[in-house]
């Protein structure tokens, strides 16, 4: 059975002691294996408090991040590519500091929409910021996952397809795709295709709803994803994850245009979800295994 995994924005907004205390009981409380850490500031969070209270309710760690207007790596203003690079690395840095192994999400480019396509000047900066930092993670024990998002939220990966080009361009074998049934649902037609064709280079997946909402409530096929999942014996971690405006991350929150109030109760939206999930992975078990 896969690792399972809650998105911390199910929790709290922020990551003070008190909230991410309150995150990693929660997570440890449903059993959960896994919380995602967003870590988008990493130089004001507090890897040591982070490290003690995963400890202390055995939850593991995963992180992800989407960048900035002024810390975009595939700028082509070098400044601000420089700044993404500290960011991404000081993001290594915590992830390995609280005892994760993983780092996922929008690192190759700002999370939000873009006035017009990416450049290939701009392109080529994201490659080159993204295999310097595959290196440094590597030495960190940490890799690094690509996560194609729609198109009003990048403009250089939005499928899987995309993913694995600009992987092989970086040339790092220490970079995955990061796939996400949300963004998959609006940009890649055939689910099972796009997972069959990341295989075991697919490194992480985001279970999310159409709306983002309680699974089961939107209009995802999540058998067909499920089921090629199982197919390509992907053994890695699934992670759930939501947005409502009954928890809001100022900057995060409206990067992801979450507007409307899906839910109140985090844990009965994770409880759902977990039920959810477990089911469909033992039900694409079973045809795997007739
Ligand atoms: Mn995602």
């Amino acid at each position: 059975m896969n690792k399972l995994g809650v998105h911390a924005l199910v929790w709290v907004g922020g990551w003070s002691e008190a909230e991410s205390e309150k995150a990693i009981a929660a997570t440890a409380e449903l059993g959960y294996d896994i919380i995602e850490i967003p870590v988008l500031n990493p130089e004001a969070m507090d890897a040591a408090v982070t490290a003690r209270q995963l400890e202390t309710y055995g939850v593991r760690p995963t992180t992800s991040l989407g960048l900035r207007d002024d810390n975009d790596i595939s700028s082509e203003d070098p400044d601000i590519v420089a700044r993404g690079e500290a960011t991404l690395s000081d993001a290594v840095h915590f992830a390995r500091d609280i005892g994760a192994t993983y780092l996922g999400g929008v690192l190759y480019s700002k999370l939000g929409k873009y006035a017009g396509p990416a450049t290939a000047a701009g392109r080529r900066n994201s490659i080159e910021v993204i295999a310097r930092i595959a290196d440094k993670a590597k030495a960190a024990g940490i890799g690094l996952g690509l996560e194609p998002v729609n198109r009003y939220e990048s403009n250089v990966i939005n499928t899987g397809k995309d993913a694995l080009a600009f992987i092989d361009e970086t040339g790092s074998d220490n970079v995955t795709v990061h796939l996400d049934s949300y963004h998959m649902n609006i940009e890649d037609g055939d689910h099972a295709a796009a997972i069959e064709a990341c295989g075991d280079r697919l490194g992480y997946f985001h279970v999310g709803e159409s709306h983002r909402g309680y699974l089961g409530t939107g209009t995802i096929d999540f058998r067909t994803i499920f089921r090629s999942l199982a197919s390509i014996g992907y053994d890695r971690p699934i992670t759930f994850e939501s947005f409502s405006s009954a928890v809001v991350d100022p900057h995060l929150s409206s990067t992801l245009a979450v507007w409307r109030n899906l839910w109140d109760d985090g844990a009965d939206l994770a409880r759902a979800a977990k039920t959810f999930m477990e089911s469909e992975i033992n039900a694409a078990a079973k045809v795997r295994g007739s």
